[in-house]
C-alpha cells in the first residue's frame, strides 16, 4: 500500500528569507522567492538577472531589496542583500504568482481534493493573500499540479515495482503482488 504523502499547503515557512539560506541554482532561488512574494502578498519584480545574480525590488519608492548571488567559494547561491521593509500595500496582482508557483501552492490542496473547483481556488487566493488571479491562469495551474501529482504517484509506483522485482529475483518461487491504494 502506498502511503499518502504529508499534506501541507501552508506557506508560512516561505514567509521569511534568512540571510543564511542557500540555493543550489538560480532556478531554485526564483521558485522560493516567488513563494516568498506570494506568502507576503508583495508584488516584487526582478530588477536584474544574469548567470551569477538575481536582484529584486518592489514598487517605486518601496525600500525592499533582495540580492541573491553566487557564493564566492562554492557553486551555491546565497542571499547577499536583504532589506525587508515595505511601505507598499498588499498586492491585488502579483507578478511572482506565476502558473507554476500557484500550482505549487495548490499541490497539497489538490492532493486532498482533486475535485477542488476553480472558483474555490480563486476564493482561496483572495482570502489568503488578497490576490486576484484570472480563471484561465488558475486552470493552467490546476492542470500543472494534477499532472505533477500523477507523475509522483507513478514514480512511487515504479519504485515499488522495481523493489518487488528485486524481491522476486532474490526469492525465486515467491509470489509478490503489489496492492496500490489510489487516494
Ligand atoms: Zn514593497
Amino acid at each position: 500500500m502506498l502511503k499518502c504523502k504529508e499534506v501541507n499547503a501552508d506557506l508560512s515557512r516561505y514567509k521569511e528569507l534568512h540571510p543564511s539560506i542557500t540555493f543550489k541554482d538560480l532556478n531554485e532561488a526564483r521558485k522560493i522567492v516567488n513563494l516568498y512574494s506570494l506568502a507576503n502578498s508583495k508584488p516584487i519584480v526582478v530588477e536584474k538577472s544574469d548567470r551569477t545574480k538575481l536582484r529584486y525590488k518592489c514598487m517605486i519608492g518601496c525600500p525592499f531589496v533582495l540580492l541573491i548571488s553566487q557564493d564566492g567559494k562554492g557553486p551555491d547561491f546565497k542571499v547577499k542583500t536583504l532589506k525587508i521593509n515595505h511601505n507598499c500595500d498588499d498586492a491585488f496582482k502579483n507578478p511572482r504568482a506565476c502558473t507554476s508557483t500557484l500550482a505549487q501552492y495548490f499541490n497539497s490542496k489538490l492532493q486532498n481534493n482533486p475535485q477542488y473547483k476553480l472558483k474555490d481556488m480563486r476564493k482561496d487566493l483572495k482570502d489568503q493573500f488578497n490576490l486576484n488571479v484570472n480563471t484561465s491562469k488558475l486552470k493552467r495551474a490546476k492542470r500543472m499540479a494534477l499532472q505533477k501529482l500523477q507523475g509522483s504517484f507513478l514514480d512511487d509506483f515504479n519504485r515499488i515495482e522495481a523493489y518487488a522485482n528485486e524481491l522476486r529475483l532474490s526469492n525465486p518461487g515467491s509470489d509478490i503482488v503489489i496492492n496500490a491504494l489510489m487516494l
